[in-house]
This record gives C-alpha cells, sequence and structure tokens, in this order.
C-alpha cells in the first residue's frame, strides 16, 4: 500500500513509457473518481454491498423497484454534483489534448472526463452516464434536476413526454445489454493504440475489463495503475500500486 507519494523511480518509468508511445488509449474505472470524493459502490463496504444493486428487468417490471432506484439515485446527488475533476482527470485530458492519447474508455458514469475539458467523441463511457436520463423506447434525453423536482413534490415517477415510456438515469444497470456502438467503438480504439493504461479499475467486470486483454494481444504495452493488485497484472508491462493523481499528474506533468 503507498503513502500517497509514488517514488521517483515510478514516476520515471511511466513517463518513459508515455513518451516512448505514439498512441495511448486510456481504460479508467472507479479509482480515479474517488480521489475526487466519489465513492467505489462494487468496493467492500461500497454502496452495494449494502444496498443490493436493483437489476435492469426488475426496474421496467415493478414501478415500487423504479420509486426505490429515483430514491437511491437523489440520495446520492449532492455527492455526484460536488465532485470535480481531479488531477488524475487533468493528466487524462492533457494528454488527449496534446494529441498524444486519443480516447478515454471508462467505465465510469459520473462525467468527470467530460467536465475536465475532453470532448464527447473521446470519452467512450461503457456503463453509460449517471448525470442525465434517457427515455428506454425512444432515447430522449431529460434532466434529472427536473425529474427529482416532481419526484419530491408529488412522487411522481418519469415518463416520456413524447412516447410514454420509462424514463431511467443513462447509465447501464445490472442485467441492461452493453451499448453495442460504445462496445464498437472501444475495441477499435484498443486495437488501434500501442499503449493501454489502465488508471484506477480492478478489472473484474467483465466484458468491459477485456479491453485491456485485447490490447496487449494485439501487440500494444499495458500499464495498470491501481491501489490494489489486479488479475491482469501477469499479462502487464508495467504495475503501479499507487494514487492515480500524485503519480500519473507527476507523470504527466500536470498539478
Ligand atoms: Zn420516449
Amino acid at each position: 500500500m503507498s503513502d500517497g507519494y509514488p517514488d521517483d523511480r515510478s514516476v520515471a518509468d511511466l513517463k518513459g513509457m508515455i513518451e516512448a508511445a505514439r498512441r495511448i488509449v486510456f481504460f479508467t474505472g472507479a479509482g480515479i473518481s474517488t480521489e475526487s470524493g466519489i465513492p467505489d459502490f462494487r468496493s467492500p463496504g461500497g454502496l452495494w454491498t449494502k444496498n443490493q444493486p436493483i437489476d435492469f428487468r426488475d426496474f421496467v417490471r415493478s414501478e415500487e423497484m423504479r420509486r426505490e432506484s429515483w430514491r437511491r439515485k437523489f440520495a446520492m446527488e449532492g455527492t455526484f454534483n460536488a465532485a470535480e475533476p481531479n488531477r488524475g482527470h487533468r493528466a487524462v485530458e492533457k494528454l488527449i489534448r496534446d494529441g498524444k492519447a486519443s480516447s478515454v474508455i471508462t467505465q465510469n458514469v459520473d462525467g468527470l472526463h467530460q467536465t475536465s475539458g475532453i470532448p464527447d467523441d473521446k470519452v467512450i463511457e461503457l456503463h453509460g452516464n449517471a448525470t442525465y436520463a434517457r427515455c428506454l423506447d425512444c432515447g430522449t434525453r431529460r434532466d434529472i434536476a427536473q425529474i427529482r423536482e416532481a419526484f419530491e413534490a408529488d412522487g411522481a415517477l418519469p415518463t416520456c413526454v413524447y412516447c410514454g415510456g420509462i424514463v431511467k438515469t443513462a447509465t447501464i444497470s445490472f442485467g441492461q445489454s452493453m451499448p453495442v456502438a460504445e462496445m464498437e467503438l472501444a475495441e477499435q480504439e484498443t486495437l488501434a493504440c500501442d499503449l493501454l493504461i489502465v488508471l484506477g479499475s480492478s478489472l473484474v467486470v467483465y466484458p468491459a475489463a477485456g479491453f485491456p486483454r485485447l490490447a496487449k494481444q494485439n501487440g500494444a504495452g499495458l500499464v495498470i495503475l491501481n491501489r490494489d493488485p489486479t488479475d491482469l497484472d501477469v499479462f502487464a508491462d508495467m504495475v503501479l500500486n499507487e494514487e492515480i493523481g500524485p503519480t500519473l499528474g507527476a507523470a504527466v506533468g500536470v498539478n
């Protein structure tokens, strides 16, 4: 376990790999956002160990489950809305802005990569986005603040004003199929990169976690920067069990 201050050798090694790469792709998970104060739902003691996640089929089938789902969502709103991109997000943004990295594939739903300044089309969200909602039938986007206002006024559950469909946060729930376009784009990006850098993912959630392995099989370098060891460490060219912000920030020269 690190004390939060990466040693100079780790930073220098990471810097060297970044400089030698032609096209980097980032793969990010909860660990990059815990440094912004967003809890890791899946970790021991995390929300999902206390509250069983609501399966997609139950959400669609049951009004009671939809009510519970929105109640939980609004209970988390303060934390989500207060979170701001940290040094790790800023370092990723810099490498994308400089053209050194082509995109970031993320398991996170907090939108912090976009908030850090990365254009939407360079953020590939495998698990969707919790900062807005969508109609499950026609896809129309809805503002969560408005949904909350109605819900808290009289318990109204949101339905689509255009088609009457069920409205849900734009996240991919358990039991919901992975987004096709995003999965395809993530695969293309993975196959086009010569260095994939994992930031803060324990790499246990498949199919998402298959991308680092795919990159390696395709001949790219693989760096895993995560607080704890992962199952894919044996495949990696470099494993750093450090904090993300201080390590990547120092390697990239971003504060
Ligand atoms: Zn609709």
